[in-house]
C-alpha cells in the first residue's frame, strides 16, 4: 500500500516513516497539514496516518476534505493523538477517521493498524470493481453486446439537454427486422439469435463512434444520431440497411429472400423541440409508415 504520514514533529514523523516501511508499504511524508492534502491529491495514497495539531490543514479538516472528495476509492485513514484526548479522537472519527494511534508511537501498534487497513482498503475496492462490473452488466444486452435500454434512456436525457441548450440538432432512428417471426419459424430461435447478433455487429460498423445504438427490443435497434440533421440521418439509415442487406443471410420467408430492416426516423430540430419520448414515438410511427409501405425502407416523421 502507499502510506501518506502527516505530522509536524520531525522525530515523529522519522518513527512513523520507519514503521511503515518495516511493515512493507510505501511511504510519503507531509510536515504540514497542506502538503499533506496537495500530496494526497497527487499521490491517492491508500492510507493516510495523520497527526491532529499541524500548521495549515489539521487532522480533522484534513480527514473531512478527503471524506468530501472521494469517489470510488476508499483512503484508510488513521489519526494519531496524544495520551488523554478522548474527545479529540471521538471528534476525530465522526470526521471520517478509521482508526486512531496515541503517540509516541509504537511500531507495532503502527503494523497492526495496517493489516486491518490493507484488509478494510482491498474489500472497498473490490466493491468499486463489483460495481462498476454490474453498473456495465446491466446496461448492455447479453445476446448483442449492445447498450439496452435502460443506457438509452440514460444517454437520451443527457443529449437531450445538452441540445436543448446549445440548440443542435439529433435525431433517433427505430429499426425492426422484417418477417423476423417467419425466420424464427423456417430457421429455429437459435439461428434468429444468430442473425441477430450479426445484424447488431452490422449496425455498430455503421455507425459513427458518437452514435448511440442499443438494442430497443426483441429485434428492434434504435440509433441516436448527435448532431444530424433528418436528410442526414435519412443517408446514414439507408446506408446502414445496405449493410444488413449485403450480410445476404438468407430468408426464404422474406419476398427479397434475404433478411432486411425497416426504419423510421424523427428528429430534434429547431422548428420541432419535441421531448425525448415524443421523438421516439414519432419514430416508432414512422417505422409502422415503413412497414406499411411494403418494408425494406426508411421512412420519416412527419
Ligand atoms: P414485421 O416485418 O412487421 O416486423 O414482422 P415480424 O415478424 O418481424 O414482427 P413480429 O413482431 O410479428 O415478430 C417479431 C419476432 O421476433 C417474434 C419473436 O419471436 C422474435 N424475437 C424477438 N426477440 C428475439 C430474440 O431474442 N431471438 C430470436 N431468435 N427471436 C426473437
Ligand atoms: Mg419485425
Ligand atoms: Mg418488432
Amino acid at each position: 500500500m502507499k502510506v501518506l504520514v502527516a505530522d509536524d514533529d520531525p522525530g515523529s514523523l522519522l518513527v512513523a516513516r520507519a514503521a511503515v516501511e518495516r511493515s512493507g508499504h510505501d511511504c510519503l511524508t507531509a510536515t504540514d497539514g497542506d502538503e499533506a492534502w496537495a500530496l494526497y491529491l497527487e499521490r491517492q495514497p491508500d492510507v493516510v496516518v495523520t497527526d491532529w495539531m499541524m500548521p495549515g490543514l489539521n487532522g480533522l479538516a484534513l480527514c473531512r476534505a478527503i471524506r468530501a472528495l472521494e469517489g470510488d476509492r476508499y483512503t484508510y485513514i488513521v489519526l494519531l493523538t496524544s495520551q488523554g484526548s478522548r474527545d479529540d479522537v471521538l471528534a476525530g472519527l465522526e470526521a471520517g477517521a478509521d482508526d486512531y494511534v496515541t503517540k509516541p508511537l509504537d511500531p507495532f501498534v503502527m503494523h497492526a493498524r495496517l493489516l486491518v487497513a490493507l484488509r478494510v482498503t482491498t474489500l472497498h475496492a473490490d466493491l468499486a470493481h463489483y460495481r462498476k462490473v454490474l453498473s456495465r452488466q446491466a446496461r448492455t444486452d447479453p445476446l448483442t453486446g449492445l447498450h439496452n435500454r435502460l443506457k438509452l434512456s440514460e444517454d437520451l436525457e443527457q443529449l437531450h439537454a445538452r441540445s436543448q441548450r446549445y440548440t443542435e440538432e439529433y435525431c433517433v432512428a427505430m429499426c425492426d427486422v422484417d418477417n423476423f417471426k417467419s425466420y424464427n419459424d423456417i430457421y429455429g430461435h437459435q439461428a434468429g439469435d444468430v442473425a441477430l447478433r450479426s445484424v447488431a455487429d452490422a449496425l455498430a460498423a455503421a455507425a459513427r463512434s458518437s452514435d448511440g445504438l442499443y438494442r430497443y427490443g426483441g429485434e428492434e435497434f434504435l440509433l441516436v444520431l448527435p448532431n444530424q440533421s433528418q436528410p442526414g440521418a435519412k443517408a446514414f439509415m439507408e446506408r446502414a440497411l445496405d449493410t444488413v442487406r449485403e450480410l445476404k443471410i438468407a430468408h426464404s420467408g422474406d419476398p427479397t429472400g434475404h433478411l432486411t430492416l425497416s426504419a423510421g426516423i424523427s428528429a430534434f430540430t429547431d422548428g420541432h423541440r419535441a421531448d425525448a419520448d415524443t421523438l421516439l414515438g414519432e419514430a416508432d410511427k414512422a417505422l409502422y409508415a415503413a412497414k406499411a409501405a411494403g418494408r425494406n425502407r426508411v421512412e420519416l416523421a412527419l
